[in-house]
């Protein structure tokens, strides 16, 4: 009854890492004093004229080849008429009608372990198009600054259909779509200076019925708020339909110190932008050959590197999609694979995903940044494969290697006496002592006590400090209990 569907589509705003402005020579580096990096063209001076710069038109071709989408052979920039004292010159030159981006998917992972699924996400399109510049309130008195150095920063905006349903979907396109335009090298990714920023356009309705009204959040830059402004935006929505109050289109802020979403400008104001096509600019045009030398460019792709570890490694799907999420857990995993050897593909996929992501996640450090590198890693997995060590004491090794004792697995193991004891002898010896010691429990696993087995393999480690093999003290004492 209560039930609602949650309808989001995204707009991305990936700023496109060239040298130079998208239509001038100006450099586009950030962090350089106010007004120092904005040219003549950038402002629009009477007399100057825009040129295209071709290396933004080969990062929206790679975005394009890269989700499979159509890659216009001629599309047209537009003037998108508008005044806000960030644009002086009126117009923003954008793509309108026809953009060189059309179509394209991002299949993206939702989710994880059991409940993982995997979600489509298909794409509108995606069109070029130039920056303006940027308000700065924070250094002044009850006025404004302006700064001109990110007029005509090249950019692609990158828009959604409203295929997502939940802010997890949502979440979850978003580092995809944040991994990709990495990965093909098109954009740095820096969300805290504002390279990667998405709108989220949210609306609910009851399932079946047609789309509800939506609101826009705008300029979102984590994933964390992305997250936390579409639950706020949902739940407020629900509230005001079953207060009976209907929803009206709005743009909307998100204030991450009270986590609420309030209104900008709702439709009524909505800017009627008088789109037509800028006369200084030719259409663009695109060969087919152009597009075939960018295809012949692109590194593997993320959907293809997680099919051939499938096909490589046996990799679940899962997994494959989990190391795949980025070039540097890729290139991690690839990288303690060639040191551990082909046939530990799957427990270097566990240490990777698993052991070593906990421990970075609670360092709050990036793959990157791990003071284990894979040559050390993919050493440890080698010594849990050749029985030299347990899982358990290589969680210890692990520590250790984290910590910098030791330069690698080997090392650890040896300075701190840590390898395994396999000797049967050895551990035959150490089980007779603790059967003798134990008879309680001998007793308690005779009359069917399964779980007086456990304390005494737990007892048996205990003596061998956690160094014997499980797997034989768990068969000398099952032989032994039961003569
Ligand atoms: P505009 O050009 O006014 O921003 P678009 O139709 O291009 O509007 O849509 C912008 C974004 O809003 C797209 O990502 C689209 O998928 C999404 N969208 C459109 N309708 C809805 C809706 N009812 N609910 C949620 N998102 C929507
Ligand atoms: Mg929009």
């Amino acid at each position: 009854m209560n039930q609602w569907e949650v309808v989001i589509g995204i707009e991305t705003h990936a700023q496109l890492a060239t040298v130079s402005k998208i239509f001038s020579g100006a450099s586009t580096a950030f962090g350089a004093a106010p007004n120092t990096q904005a040219c003549a063209v950038d402002l629009a001076l009477p007399g100057v004229l825009p040129v295209l710069n071709r290396q933004a038109v080969e990062c929206a071709i790679r975005f394009g080849l890269a989700i499979g989408a159509h890659v216009a052979p001629k599309s047209v920039f537009a003037r998108k008429n508008y005044f806000y004292p960030d644009l002086p010159k009126g117009y923003q030159i954008s793509q309108f009608e026809l953009p060189v981006v059309q179509g394209g998917a991002i299949t993206v992972q939702v989710g994880s372990g059991d409940k993982a699924y995997e979600k489509t996400v298909n794409l509108t399109r995606a069109h070029l198009e130039e920056d303006a510049g940027k308000s700065l309130h924070e250094d002044f008195h009850g006025k404004s600054g302006i700064d001109l150095n990110r007029a005509g920063t090249p950019l692609l905006e990158i828009v959604t259909e409203p295929d997502m349903r939940s802010s997890d979907e949502a979440v979850a396109y978003a580092r995809a779509l944040h991994a990709l335009v990495r990965w093909i090298g098109i954009c740095d990714g820096n969300m805290q200076e504002g390279s990667f920023r998405c709108d989220a356009n949210v609306s609910v309705r009851r399932p079946g019925a047609p789309f509800g009204t939506r609101r826009e959040i705008k300029n979102l830059n984590s994933f964390r708020f992305l997250k936390e402004a579409i639950d706020y935006e949902v739940q407020w929505q629900i509230n005001e339909i079953e207060e009976g109050r209907a929803i009206q289109q709005a743009t909307v802020l998100f204030d991450p110190d009270s986590g609420e979403t309030r209104t900008m400008r709702t439709k009524e104001d909505a800017h009627d932008y008088r789109y037509f096509p800028d006369p200084d600019l030719l259409p663009l045009a695109i060969t087919d050959d152009w597009i075939a030398r960018v295809k012949g460019e692109l590194p593997e792709l993320p959907v293809q590197k997680r099919q051939r570890f499938m096909d490589q490694f046996g990799l679940s799907a899962y997994d494959a999609t989990t190391l795949t999420a980025s070039q540097e857990i890729a290139d991690f995993y690839e990288a303690t694979v060639g040191v551990a050897g082909q046939g530990a593909a799957k427990p270097c996929a566990n240490w990777v995903m698993v052991d070593l992501a906990a421990r970075l996640n609670k360092d709050g450090l990036e793959i990157a940044q791990s003071p284990v590198s894979p040559q050390q890693l993919g050493g440890l997995v080698a010594r849990i494969a050749d029985n030299t060590i347990s899982n358990n004491i290589a969680k210890k090794v692990f520590e250790a290697l984290w910590n910098g004792e030791g330069a690698s697995a080997d090392e650890v193991i040896d300075k701190q006496g840590l390898k395994q004891i396999t000797d049967s002898g050895a551990i035959e010896a150490l089980v007779d002592e603790v059967l003798a010691a134990n008879a309680a429990n001998v007793a308690e696993y005779r009359a069917g006590k399964e779980k007086a087995f456990n304390a005494l393999v737990g007892q048996v480690m205990k003596a061998a400090k956690g160094k014997a093999n499980p797997q034989q003290v768990n068969e000398l004492l099952k032989k032994k209990l039961e003569a």
